[in-house]
Formats: structure tokens, sequence, C-alpha cells
């Protein structure tokens, strides 16, 4: 496998992956937050998550994971890129069916609607599930040790410590309305878990 076209599909699966977020980070800026859960331990989280989706961009674009590396077979590269194109178009429906309640960590704002339709029907968490998709393409496509799980093992911390106290915080503030969205739903994959 040609090296150059691997770090193609990461650096598209990047820039597609920010161009989805933008216009939501800016948009979310304009509407007020009415209570925030930003902790140190969520900024320690984000900071985390920056890491892990950087070091593969790192690898793109220098030699400094080199003694990591191993060869790339095309059945991880086809089963990688199918994984980077569903993570990401869930990531796409995910950020559209969430709209203006969207926030980067855990913040319920002004006239915050809860979810529970489109890609929130059946599961929680489809933003989180699409993370997950997208950092296991990553692992599957990027033939090195380090640049290839870092995305993986900085989500995974993440979700483990951030996902009870979401859910928390949404009882919190929708009640009885997010305990039944949590009895009829899954938190990652439909049906299962
Ligand atoms: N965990 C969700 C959303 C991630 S964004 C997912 O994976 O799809 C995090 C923010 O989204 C939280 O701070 C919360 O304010 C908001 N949120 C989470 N679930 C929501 C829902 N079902 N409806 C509306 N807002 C939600």
């Amino acid at each position: 496998m040609n090296p150059w076209i691997v770090k193609a599909v990461v650096l598209a699966g990047s820039v597609v992956m920010i161009a989805i977020r933008a216009p939501h980070g800016r948009r979310s800026r304009r509407v007020r937050v009415a209570t925030s859960h930003k902790t140190p331990l969520e900024t320690g989280l984000l900071v985390l998550a920056w890491l892990g989706f950087f070091v593969p961009l790192i690898w793109v674009a220098s030699p400094a994971f080199s003694f990591a590396e191993y060869p790339l077979g095309t059945g991880p590269f086809v089963g990688g890129v199918t994984c980077l194109v569903i993570g990401l178009w869930l990531f796409y429906r995910s950020h559209a069916d969430l709209g203006t309640n969207w926030s980067i960590t855990l913040e319920v704002r002004e006239q915050h609607r809860l979810i529970t339709r489109g890609v929130y029907q059946r599961i929680r968490h489809p933003m989180y599930s699409a993370l997950v998709l997208y950092s296991v393409g990553q692992a599957l496509v990027i033939p090195n040790w380090v640049a290839g799980p870092s995305n993986l093992i900085a989500f995974a911390i993440l979700f483990a410590l951030r996902v009870g106290g979401e859910e928390r915080m949404m009882v919190e503030r929708f009640g009885a309305e997010y305990t039944a969205y949590i009895a009829r739903t899954k938190r990652l994959i439909p049906g299962v878990w």
C-alpha cells in the first residue's frame, strides 16, 4: 500500500471532521449557556482529545514516529476507510440533529431541547459512536503503533470518564423525560449497548 495514499486519506478525514464541526462551534458560541458542568477533569479530557486528534496529523507531516511503522495490508485499509466514512457520516448527522443544543463540553444551554429523533432515536450518544468508528478507522489505516491508536485511546478515556456525568447532567435538567429516554435506548450501539 502506497503510504501517500494512506496519508491523503488521514488528512482528508481530519479536514472533513473539522469542516463538519466548525460551523457548529461558531453557532453554539451565540447561544447562551444556562449551566456549565465544565470541571478541571473535563478540561483535561478535552486536551487529551485534541492530542489524540493531532498525533495522526504529526504522523502525516513528519517522520517523528517512523520507529513504530509496520506494513499495511489491503484488508485493514479497506475496513478502515469504511469505518472512517461511516463515522464521518454519523458525525455529520449527529451535529445536524443536535443543532444549537451541541456543546464541546458538558453544558446545558438556554432553551435546551432534548433531542430524541433522527440518529438520537435508538442511541443516546451517536456522536460518540461516530468518534469510536472514526478512531477505529484511523487505527486500521495508519500502519503505526503510536499514531494509529492515539485517537482511539484518547477517546476511550474521554468517553469512560465523561458519559456517566453527561447522563446525570441530562437527568438533572430533563428529569423523567431523560429517564424514559434512557429506558428505551442504548448508549452507543443500537439494540446492543
Ligand atoms: N453525547 C451526545 C452529545 C455529545 S455533545 C452524543 O454523543 O451524541 C455534548 C453535549 O450535548 C452535552 O453537553 C449536552 O448538553 C448535549 N446533549 C447530549 N445529549 C443530548 C440530547 N439527547 N439532546 C440534547 N442535547 C444533548
